[in-house]
């Protein structure tokens, strides 16, 4: 099965086989390591394979451009992406632009985290969270 996946350093998009997600491939455009260091545009087309084949933990960012706490959470979200630099994977999928997620996931309010394990969901956590909360929370699946 193969994946388009957005670059999150460069934006283009990526062709790869799913199966290669554990590999921490690099982008063809930039050559930086597609899942390292800044969250992952994921949609509908493309998060469940991520879910599914990737090797570590995944926090999910579920977000809309138009709401407040969404953006204010965004650097918290993007700074712990490069400090936790491969030991989770870094998510953001934006309910707007992708609307059958939201519905696929079952997400009711945003921002809502969500992390998962082997394609399962461990646990979500709806609102902003201050970055020492995102943190204590995400370490405990570590
Ligand atoms: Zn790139």
């Amino acid at each position: 099965m193969s994946l388009l996946i957005e670059c999150p350093h460069c934006h283009v998009t990526n062709r790869l086989e799913a199966n290669r997600l554990a590999e921490s491939p690099n982008c063809g455009g930039c050559h930086r390591p597609l899942f390292l260091g800044a969250p992952v545009p994921a949609n509908s087309d493309n998060l469940a394979a991520i879910l599914k084949w990737s090797k570590l933990p995944v926090v999910v960012d579920f977000w809309a451009p138009w709401c407040g706490p969404c953006q204010s959470f965004a650097p918290t979200f993007t700074a712990a992406a490069e400090s936790m630099a491969g030991k989770v994977l870094f998510i953001k999928a934006d309910t707007e632009a992708q609307p059958a997620l939201g519905q696929q996931y079952r997400v009711r309010s945003i921002p809502t985290l969500a992390v998962f394990d082997g394609g399962v969901e461990l646990e979500r956590v709806s609102g902003a969270l201050s970055a020492g909360q995102f943190k204590a929370w995400l370490m405990q699946f570590l």
